[in-house]
């Protein structure tokens, strides 16, 4: 498996953020190397001794990944007391159902990777030096993404990112993309109904009134 030392050193230092509990994330890239790392809270009630996802913040996660047409590959989580990984890790990768699981083993003088794929098999880390040439990364950059530590889903799912263009982004979905297309270039005064908006979108009127208030929020938050 191939990761940037850069991508590695970010993600040290989120790791090092939060060493009384487990942390962890997915890494977006391909078969063969991570591109992105994306944090995930651990909601379990045990998290100095357990990780656990939920659904809803996999699938921002999985949205994100799709934004730099990259896929989620590897799911990770620490070990705060420095163990190695074990039969459980296995489970949790299974239980994932990601190519790769990573553990981040937290030492005294640093941290001990390790990455297993699904037969449990210890697979080589390479770091590399190579990073700006990335696309996936490049584009990261672009959007103010590049300290990948800062893109953090709240627990309540909530993206937390520097940089409007990343806001924006990250914001939108295809109702928001929709209905936007619709007011583009328009005057407030010149603006289709609600009710139009609904006919020309092909969504229901809730949609669009759901959309908008995003459209809305999003313009609070840029000023
Ligand atoms: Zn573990």
């Amino acid at each position: 498996m191939l990761i940037s030392k850069e991508l590695k050193e970010l993600v040290e230092q989120y790791v090092s953020k939060h060493r009384s509990t487990e942390v962890g994330g997915v890494f977006i890239g391909d078969a063969n190397r991570f591109d992105m790392f994306v944090p995930i809270p651990n909601v379990s009630v045990s998290p100095s001794s357990q990780y656990e996802q939920r659904r809803e913040h996999l699938q921002v996660a999985q949205l994100i990944a799709e934004m730099i047409s990259g896929e989620i590959v590897g799911g990770m989580h620490t070990h705060p007391s420095g163990t190695v990984v074990s039969e459980a890790d296995l489970k949790w990768l299974e239980s994932t159902g990601h190519k790769f699981g990573v553990v981040v083993a937290c030492k005294d003088d640093g941290f001990e990777w390790f990455c297993l794929d699904k037969k449990g098999r210890n697979q080589p880390i390479y770091w590399t030096d190579e990073h700006s040439e990335m696309v996936a990364l490049l584009l990261a950059k672009k959007m103010g993404l590049n300290d990948l530590g800062r893109v953090m889903i709240t627990p309540s799912g909530e993206l937390l990112c520097e940089g409007d263009e990343a806001k924006e982004l990250l914001m939108l979905d295809r109702d928001v993309y929709l209905v936007k297309k619709q007011l583009e270039g328009r005057y407030r005064w010149e603006q289709p109904s609600r009710k139009e908006l609904s006919e020309k979108c092909g969504l229901s009127a809730e949609r669009v009134r759901r959309a908008m208030k995003k459209i809305v929020t999003r313009k609070e938050v840029a000023r």
